[in-house]
This record gives structure tokens, C-alpha cells and sequence, in this order.
């Protein structure tokens, strides 16, 4: 059985409310938000990395600015801005090992979290 965090939450295995979902991804909101508005965008796929992208996947990351647009639509922050994350690997500070993208924004982040 898959050990994975965010296949269990894809699956519906751990019920997390959905702010959107599509053929590929899930957004759902982050457990431990690091500022006012912060999301993530995860794949329905479980691919650990952006190392492990093969060009079959390539049809599901054609939609992923678009998902992110869409979100920060939904949470105000369009005209305000936002950051799109994502981290990839060991020295990213990775910590879930399946593709994730944090959508961050609600608040002025010039300067901030640059650690993350
Ligand atoms: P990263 O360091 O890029 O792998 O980010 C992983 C993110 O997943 C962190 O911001 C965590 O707070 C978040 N996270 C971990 N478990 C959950 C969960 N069960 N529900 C929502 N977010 C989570
Ligand atoms: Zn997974």
C-alpha cells in the first residue's frame, strides 16, 4: 500500500476539503500556512518530484498556471499578487515527496518567506 501523504488525501483516504479539483490535480489548503492565503496545488498522479516528470506527463503540468490563476482568482488575490512555489529535492527543503505547487499570497510577501 502507498505510504504517500497526498495520495491518501487524493484518494479521499484523509477527507480534506477541495478548493478545486480537475482531471489532474486537487488544491486543497496547506495544514501549516506560512502566511494569509496559502494553497496547494497537488497532482492526482503520484509523482514524487519535478525529477521524476516523464514526457508522458507532460499533459498534466500543460494546465498548472492555469489551475494556479484560477485559484488566486478564487482567494482575492489576482490584482494583489501571489507566488507560485515549487520545491524539488533535498536541498528545496522538500518534505512531501509527491508534486505539489504552494500558491501564496493575501498578504505583502516581498521579502518574505524566501526560505521556504
Ligand atoms: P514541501 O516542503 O514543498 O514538500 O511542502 C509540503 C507542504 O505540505 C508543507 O507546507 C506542509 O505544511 C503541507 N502539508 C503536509 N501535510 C499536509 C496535510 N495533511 N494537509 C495539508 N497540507 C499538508
Ligand atoms: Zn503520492
Amino acid at each position: 500500500m502507498c505510504d504517500c501523504i497526498f495520495c491518501k488525501i487524493v484518494k479521499g483516504d484523509i477527507p480534506t476539503p477541495r478548493l478545486y479539483e480537475d482531471e489532474n490535480f486537487i488544491v486543497i489548503r496547506d495544514i501549516n500556512p506560512l502566511c494569509k492565503v496559502h494553497d496547494l496545488i497537488i497532482t492526482k498522479k503520484h509523482i514524487k518530484s519535478v525529477n521524476e516528470i516523464e514526457k508522458e506527463d507532460e499533459k498534466i503540468f500543460a494546465s498548472l498556471f492555469t489551475v494556479a490563476k484560477k485559484i488566486a482568482a478564487m482567494e482575492n488575490m489576482a490584482e494583489s499578487g501571489y507566488r507560485v512555489v515549487v520545491n524539488s529535492g533535498k536541498d528545496s527543503g522538500q518534505a512531501v515527496p509527491h508534486f505539489h505547487a504552494h500558491v501564496l499570497g493575501g498578504e505583502d510577501l516581498k521579502g518574505k518567506l524566501q526560505g521556504m
